[in-house]
């Protein structure tokens, strides 16, 4: 079936009991039994909740995989997986990553014991060569996040598969209508629902999806061992937002593609990152790996720090916030947001500099994102003229 179908039917059948077309909240924390040892599947919403059922069934048929997991948050699906590695595994990962990944891999994974390396995201050989005896995990995430840099995930997959180590794939920035990272070699998919999947700005959540019966059962074992499960409430919201991902992703790519443009042309922007534009150096993989180029446009002022905040206190339509993915357009500044937890050495190394912002494109009409941009880069401009006329 077309994505688009699976995502509004996949798992979802009307409600046995009672006809209900869309799946009820079942907002219960545990489930009455027949008898001893017998019951209807469900015993302890920790363990198992029959809406949260649901949205692990949909999102797995969303990534092509056999089993999926739903979690409280993008966070506790990264640990879930983590919590498959032991003291003296190490793990290769992409320079360019989620902040909070960063932040686990360095604050909560080194001190027991697991080290992470760090690689060029896009330089599939730099894996290959941190490839050691003790390497069990190689996570990447693509297109990278602020930079919009891609992750050759065949590439990976291959290497994985020849030494033996778990390619894991963030899949959050493009969500599985624009790429499924197992049908090209990966292992596990993480995603932070919190974004496209969701779409819609108001839940937090994480999900896992693998097609490996081994690797499903631990991260299903360190879920209810854990606890970092969804409401009912929040699996139920997902599993609304869900169902339009395919038409939303579709205008999320074609405003992002319009705003990539808009920017590339104007005085005040250095660079534009937007791997649907033709001078994006991976834009030939982006089109082999994606369906489309995303929503994401990350872009460089030409100037310094003061410039970025008066164009963001300018925005009118963008909101100055963190996160991405919903309908609404954001507009982010990663050195002090989404990646202030980075020591900034290390970030203005990868790229991410003071003067780096990253749009989240919404579903708004483009014509708007873009006069809302023009505006407030004019109000940069008339900033640096009234400045000039007094000295
Ligand atoms: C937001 C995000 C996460 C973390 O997800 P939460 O839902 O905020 O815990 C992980 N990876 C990427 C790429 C993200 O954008």
């Amino acid at each position: 079936m077309d994505f688009a179908t699976r995502a509004i039917h996949a798992g979802q059948p009307a409600d046995p009991s009672t006809g209900a077309t869309i799946t009820p909240i079942f907002q219960t924390s545990t489930y009455t039994q027949q008898g001893l040892g017998e019951n209807k599947g469900y015993e302890y919403s920790r363990t198992g909740n029959p809406t949260r059922a649901v949205l692990e069934t949909c999102l797995a048929a969303l990534e092509n995989a056999t089993h999926g997991l739903a979690f409280a948050s993008g966070m506790a699906a990264t640990m879930a997986v983590l919590s498959t590695l032991r003291p003296g595994d190490e793990i290769i990962a992409g320079d360019d990553l989620y902040g909070g990944s960063y932040r686990a891999f360095e604050r909560v994974l080194r001190p027991m014991g697991v080290v992470t390396h760090y690689v060029a995201a896009r330089n599939t050989d730099d894996y290959t060569a941190a490839i050691t005896p003790s390497t069990r995990m190689i996570w990447a995430e693509t297109p990278t996040n602020p930079l919009l840099t891609l992750v050759d995930i065949a590439a990976l997959g291959k290497l994985a598969r020849e030494r033996g180590v778990t390619l894991v794939v963030d899949n959050t920035f493009a969500s599985p209508a624009l790429q499924n990272p197992l049908d090209l070699g990966a292992h596990i998919v993480v995603h932070s629902t919190t974004k496209y999947i969701n779409g819609h700005s108001d839940v937090v959540g994480g999900a896992v999806l693998t097609s490996d019966d081994a690797l499903y059962d631990a991260i299903k074992f360190y879920q209810n061992a854990a606890g970092g499960v969804p409401g009912a409430f929040d699996a139920w919201l997902t599993l609304r937002g869900v169902k339009t991902l395919a038409v939303r992703m579709r205008q999320h790519c074609e405003n992002a593609q319009r705003v990539a443009e808009f920017l590339q042309g104007h005085p005040l922007v250095k660079h534009v990152y937007y791997p649907g534009l033709a001078e994006h150096p991976d834009h030939a993989l982006a089109a082999r790996q994606m369906r489309g180029f995303g929503g994401m446009v990350s872009f460089a002022f030409e100037g310094e720090r003061a410039d970025v905040d008066i164009f963001v206190r300018n925005l009118r339509v963008f909101a100055l916030a963190e996160s991405l993915g919903g309908i609404e357009s954001l507009c982010c500044h990663p050195a002090s947001m989404t990646h202030g937890s980075i020591p900034q050495e290390e970030r203005e190394k990868r790229g991410v500099t003071e003067t780096l912002l990253r749009l989240s494109v919404g579903i708004e009409g483009a014509d708007d994102l873009i006069a809302d941009l023009m505006q407030a880069l004019d109000a940069v401009a008339a900033t640096h003229k009234a400045q000039a006329s007094v000295r």
